[in-house]
């Protein structure tokens, strides 16, 4: 999506260890228009895979993921970093390796937004290594529901998580793939 790209190439900010920073307009403060627009392109994606509910993870995931299913017209749920109490022990979980954070943390959805004959997009921010999306997939499969597939705004080719997902079958469908980025050379997109 060259909108996104554009974007990324002016605002975009290459940090070491391979992080990219889009705090300006994705994921700190937010530019709507430009998440419109990732929304209409998700739909145009997988508006043929009867998506009954998106699926992401807190907290960067849930603006893009709110924006994509007003096009859906379906609900949003967002697995939780921590449980919580009033979630008590009805709950999904599944551990998660953070990328940015270098932690494992275990994410939690309640029992009663994760229904057998469900079809759930995955929709993030970024697909590093795949773990996040691996962690919502196994949710998905302990409510038996159906994963259609991961809608991601930026992924990072140079990293596993794309090829690793495709190998296990998941449709991966991505609006910016980042080939190599480098902080004195800049960003280059596939
Ligand atoms: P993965 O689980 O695929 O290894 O990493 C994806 C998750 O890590 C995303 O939910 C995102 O929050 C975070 N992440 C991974 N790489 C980056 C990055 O380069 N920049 C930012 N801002 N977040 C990232």
């Amino acid at each position: 999506m060259k909108l996104l790209e554009d974007r990324i190439r002016k605002d975009g900010i290459v940090k070491e260890g391979g992080v990219l920073r889009v705090d300006s307009f994705l994921n700190h403060q937010i530019d709507i228009d430009l998440y419109c627009e990732m929304g209409k392109e998700f739909y145009r994606l997988f508006k043929d895979s009867d998506v009954t509910k998106i699926l992401t993870i807190e907290a960067s995931g849930i603006g893009i993921a709110c924006i994509t299913a007003q096009y859906f017209h379906v609900p949003v749920v967002f697995a939780k970093k921590s449980k919580t109490s009033n979630l008590a022990n009805d709950v999904y979980s599944s551990v998660v390796h953070s990328f940015t954070h270098g932690n494992d943390s275990t994410i939690v959805v309640s029992k009663n937004y994760i229904r057998p004959g469900e079809r759930i997009l995955v929709i993030d921010d970024f697909l590093a290594n795949g773990c996040a999306v691996l962690g919502l997939k196994d949710i998905i499969e302990q409510g038996g529901a159906t994963l259609v597939g991961a809608g991601i705004a930026v992924e990072k080719s140079f990293q596993n998580g794309s090829d690793m997902l495709k190998e296990q079958g998941i449709r991966v469908e991505s609006l910016a793939r980042v080939r190599s980025m480098d902080p004195d050379d800049g960003i280059e997109f596939d």
